[in-house]
């Protein structure tokens, strides 16, 4: 049987990482996102027209963006905008600024440490907007070429950087409000959605395996609909359309709203999505639009513990999820594909590079050591048996230049580091040496994270995925 012959062995980009122990077994219902979750877009093509688009709206109010052009490389997912300043910032775990660009120039390093030395990104505040989903990508690439424009004094009207965002995001909304792209994705699905078969496949083993499943979506009934029915249906058994694998799906949920307030349910009530009120408590079984996750726990009887909601966004997906509700959650990491693809292609340069790390340290400290017999020495308080004056400056001459020559051969290894992934703003999950701000995001909210759905599949519905403890400066140095 073919199930049999499934393929367990899957690549280190295909795995399942877990920052908290989560047993599958004891998970009783799995709610999915729809966008980048269920369905996964062609992102270059989604945001190039989702570029296009905002910039027709910009022109037809006299904005001169004629010459704007989307830039995949230009931003990533995970990039913090400082309104005050008109920068994308990269930032640390710790929420320190490690790169930024201004308009699409990066800030050099002595700029970078002028205007952010003391500067810690907070989210809480109004200053940083954070790009929580690959959805971000065509509003940072447009925000950063019209700080462009602003500078140059060509926009139709005096704005500050706040203000200037507040106009990328109407425009942004409009062009998703007035349906075009959705509507130009429903027309040809094929040219935005990448299928994935395993995915239909990992939700119906968990179904058999007697977990609930809920669909849980931002997005409007009809082109839920139209996206389901297009990358479902051909991979279910005869007989068998999307709606089938869910007990509930819940459209126009407005996450993160759906996992804080208690908004009204309405039923649709027909294929068309009529709105019906629901009478009563809403029930399984229904399609629904609107409503929010108390009600669904107590519809199931289940306590939050017990559903594990999978999304790929950082924060309405699994940061309120867990925080307000306790659900347990699963975040959608596509990149990571990508990004352990090319880390295990530059491995060998990696350890080179951590071979001439380890021989700098040792030479910057021998540095230290010199620099303070030498101080010693000029100050009368050396050992009567150390060297003299000028054999300890000698060596400390060749100890410098020893540092030199380490550095010239660690220059291109560490700039080729810190470029994998993309070139000006490196890996997703790291900063440096760090782990990056939304690394530490994904630390903290999501309980396992991977690169798709359907890595679920080759993990079955009873896997038990165990954390390994996180260890402290102090032990690594032990290990
Ligand atoms: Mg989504």
């Amino acid at each position: 049987m073919a199930r049999r012959s499934r393929k367990v062995d899957v690549g280190p980009e295909r795995k399942i990482f877990c920052n908290r122990t989560l047993n599958l077994r004891s998970i009783k219902a799995v709610g999915y996102d729809m966008d980048y979750t269920l369905i996964h877009y062609h992102v270059e093509k989604w945001e190039r027209r989702s570029f296009v688009h905002m910039k027709r709206k910009l022109a037809s109010q006299g904005w001169p963006v004629d010459e704007l052009r989307f830039d995949p490389k230009a931003v990533q997912r995970g990039l913090i905008i400082d309104l005050e300043l008109g920068n994308i910032l990269k930032a640390n775990q710790f929420g320190y600024v490690k790169h930024a660009s201004h308009g699409s120039r990066m800030l050099d390093f002595d700029t970078l440490k002028q205007t952010y030395a003391e500067t810690v990104v907070d989210l809480a505040g109004p200053r940083f907007v954070f790009l929580n989903t690959l959805f971000s990508l065509s509003e940072a690439s447009m925000y950063s070429q019209l700080v462009d424009l602003l500078d140059a004094d060509k926009t139709p009207q005096r704005l500050g950087y706040s203000d200037l965002y507040r106009e990328v995001k109407m425009v942004l909304d409009a062009a998703h409000v007035e349906g075009r792209l959705k509507a130009e994705i429903v027309a040809h699905p094929e040219r935005f959605v990448e299928l994935d078969p395993e995915i239909p496949k990992a939700l119906l083993d968990q179904k058999r395996a007697g977990k609930k499943l809920l669909l849980i979506t931002n997005s409007e009934w009809s082109y839920t609909l139209a996206m389901m029915a297009y990358a479902f249906d051909r991979y279910l058994p005869k007989g068998m359309i999307w709606r089938d694998l869910f007990d509930l799906v819940i459209v126009a949920a407005r996450k993160p709203e759906f996992f804080l307030g208690e908004q009204p349910f309405f039923e649709i009530a027909n294929e068309e999505g009529l709105l019906a009120p629901v009478v009563g408590q809403p029930k399984p079984g229904s399609i629904f639009h609107g409503g929010h996750a108390g009600a669904v726990e107590s519809m199931f009887d289940l306590r939050g513990s017990q559903i594990l909601y999978v999304g790929d966004h950082a924060y309405g997906d699994v940061h309120v999820s867990k925080n307000i509700r306790r659900w347990r959650t699963a975040l959608v990491v596509r990149e990571l594909e990508e990004e352990i693809g090319a880390e295990e292609r530059f491995s060998m340069e990696h350890i080179q590079l951590i071979a001439l790390m380890n021989k700098k340290i040792a030479a910057e400290r021998e540095l230290s050591q010199l620099r303070l017999r030498i101080q010693n020495k000029k100050q009368g308080l050396a050992p009567a048996q150390e060297l003299n004056l000028r054999a300890l400056e000698n060596k400390l001459r060749k100890a410098r230049s020893g540092l030199l020559v380490l550095d010239e051969q660690l220059a291109p290894l560490a700039q080729a580091s810190g470029s994998l992934g993309n070139e000006r703003w490196g890996m997703l999950m790291a900063s440096g040496n760090d782990m990056s701000y939304f690394a530490r995001q994904v630390l903290r909210h999501a309980d396992i994270y991977t690169s798709r759905v359907s890595n679920l599949l080759h993990e079955t519905p009873f896997a038990f995925f165990r954390a390994h403890r996180s260890l402290m400066p102090h032990e690594r140095s032990l290990t």
